[in-house]
């Protein structure tokens, strides 16, 4: 047996996939002793999420590894964020849109960060490095989660090491199930879950075929649709050099993936008959849309897909389990740092579950239409009958394909308004649509972007902790809540960047910004008990009514 198995450690994370890995950076960069235990023998096995979204790349900014995926991806980042709807790789132009999952690089004051297209298995090992990278992060590989067993003040839990084909115990506070789809950690802790499992089988191949990007007429682009009756289907590059994702939907049940010809599939669909290729790999997948009935038990929890099962159409999943780990590091981190409090974990599950379901709801509404459903008859049709019925198909695009390529409604606006940890102001909130992101520092929201005006990114200012943002005004106007922190040992940075829009974005003085970039609190002044506002904010309060109350009378004077 390794005897470093044996061991003791704060959290024990299960799976190395990129959930489990962005959960390890936020502990490790925290200063929590945490393992992570993951059953292959690297990272990076999956070739499946390519969209690595607008806010998952601001926590990357946030922790420093932004620029590091781009300069890691096998595709350009200049390569034009564009989707191609066509009847073939050969064949008339349907539809494209731009700026798709607003991942053109070009300057907006809504984010950070511009989304990539970059293979899930490149992410994996950029933060596997940066896990990999910090002290308090240790990773086993080719490590089974075998059992767990719990007491009030900590988890025991029975691992394999499978090279050796030994077991050990391995003893923590807190345990993270990131053990994706058919997590057994979920099955451990006996959570279920609610839905529809399996509601359609989908193909995926991987393939080599360097001639393609030649061949092709529609310019370089993202993802490309093609919509023919022969084989409507999806295809991306994965690289600059010839490998390539090919995607077909809802396979009838008649279909045995097993005897599929994946060479003669590819080149129906792209209507490139004599197209060499090499293919690398196939993937059967099947889509779901369920959620857990619970999102822990005691002291062990769940993230990402162990969570949460969607289409993955709108590129959400693996964004939403980052998004996951983020909330729930900083909680988690607090708690054992000891200024979070007895309330804090367990608004992981009220917070997060309204942002699953809605996202849920919009990425099966996005493969409801894949397709299958947007062919119409004489699209490669000759002439008058062909615009005709390609001009047909690009109305019904316009109006129901634009959603699934921007997403800023869903990626951004996503927000915390029933959390009891947020103090409400007595503001209407922002309206809430699937596309239209409106920046708001209405408390839950995300708080709003701005570039400041020596170039850098408002977010690059906020402190690892809470962040007191003062719009207008000095940094000593925040003294006494600076000194509430300090006794409470909530770690906060006061911040009072010079910048005349920030008033007008954020609607009040002072705005309190978590440690995943949320608005806590605003008001105009600061309340009389800033240790109360604290309590409140760091789920050690159970007076909630208090501040919120007081401050809503402070933004009606
Ligand atoms: C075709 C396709 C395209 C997709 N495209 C996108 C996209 O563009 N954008 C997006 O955001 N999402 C996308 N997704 C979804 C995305 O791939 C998943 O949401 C993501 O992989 C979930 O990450 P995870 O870390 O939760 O789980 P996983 O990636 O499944 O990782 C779980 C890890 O746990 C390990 N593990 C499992 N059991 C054990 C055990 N008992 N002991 C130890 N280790 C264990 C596994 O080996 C694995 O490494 C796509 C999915 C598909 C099918």
């Amino acid at each position: 047996m390794r005897a470093t198995l044996d061991v003791e450690t704060d959290v024990l994370i299960v799976g190395a996939g990129p959930v489990g890995l962005a959960a390890a950076i936020e502990l490790g960069q925290r200063g929590v002793r945490c393992i992570v235990v993951e059953r292959n023998d690297r990272v990076g096995y999956s070739p499946r999420a390519k969209t690595t979204n607008v806010r998952s790349r601001e926590h990357l900014r946030r922790r420093g590894i932004a620029d590091a995926l781009r300069h890691a991806s096998p595709i350009s980042p200049d390569r034009p964020s564009t989707v191609v709807f066509a009847t073939r790789m050969n064949g008339p132009l349907i539809a494209r849109f731009e700026n798709a999952l607003n991942g053109s690089r070009v300057r907006n004051n809504l984010y950070s960060e511009e989304a990539q297209w970059v293979p899930q298995y490149v992410l994996e090992d950029v933060l596997r490095q940066c896990a990999q990278s910090l002290p308090h992060v240790t990773m086993h590989f080719e490590t089974e989660f075998l059992a767990l067993t719990q007491t009030a003040s900590g988890v025991t839990t029975q691992v394999r090491d499978l090279r050796r084909g030994q077991t050990a115990t391995m003893q923590s506070r807190y345990l993270i199930g990131a053990d994706g789809a058919r997590s057994s950690v979920r099955d451990a802790i006996g959570v279920t879950m609610i839905g529809e499992g399996a509601y359609s089988r989908n193909f995926s191949v991987i393939f080599r075929a360097p001639d393609l990007a030649a061949r092709q007429i529609h310019g370089p682009a993202i993802m490309y649709w093609m919509l023919n009756e022969e084989m409507p289907s999806l295809l991306g590059p994965m690289d600059e050099n010839g490998l390539w994702t090919f995607m077909i939907t809802k396979l009838a049940d008649t279909v045995d993936p097993a005897t599929v010809d994946a060479t003669d599939l590819i080149r129906r669909g792209t209507g490139l008959r004599d197209l060499a290729i090499e293919v690398v790999g196939t993937d059967l997948w099947v889509a779901h849309r369920l959620v857990a009935d619970h999102y822990a038990r005691g002291r062990a929890f769940l993230v990402g897909d162990a969570c949460h099962l969607h289409p993955p159409f709108g590129g959400f999943g693996m964004n939403m389990g980052i998004g996951d780990a983020v909330d729930l590091g900083w909680k988690m981190a607090a708690h054992l740092a000891g200024w979070g409090g007895e309330d804090l974990l367990a608004t992981y599950e009220i917070e997060r579950r309204p942002v699953h379901e809605r996202t849920i709801a919009e990425a099966v509404h996005n493969f409801d239409q894949t397709g299958t459903e947007l062919i119409r008859p004489d699209l490669e049709a000759p002439g008058a009958v062909g615009e005709a019925s390609r001009g047909e198909v690009a109305d019904l695009i316009e109006a129901t394909k634009v959603r699934e390529f921007k997403t800023l409604g869903i990626v951004l606006g996503m927000r915390y308004l029933n959390s009891p940890i947020i103090i409400e102001d007595g503001s209407a909130p922002p309206p809430e649509h699937f596309m239209l992101y409106v920046p708001s520092a209405h408390p839950g929201c995300l708080a709003p972007h701005l570039w400041l005006t020596d170039g850098s990114s408002l977010y690059d200012h906020f402190g690892p902790g809470f962040t007191l943002l003062i719009t207008d005004g000095e940094e000593r106007a925040a003294d006494r809540l600076a000194r509430a922190a300090t006794k409470r040992k909530v770690p906060l940075k006061v911040l009072a960047p010079t910048n005349a829009r920030l008033h007008q974005r954020y609607e009040a003085r002072f705005a309190l910004i978590r440690p995943d970039q949320h608005v806590a609190w605003r008001g105009n002044d600061i309340p009389a008990d800033c240790e109360a506002l604290l309590a409140h904010v760091t789920g050690a309060s159970r007076r909630a009514g208090t501040p919120r109350q007081a401050l809503h009378q402070q933004r009606a004077r």
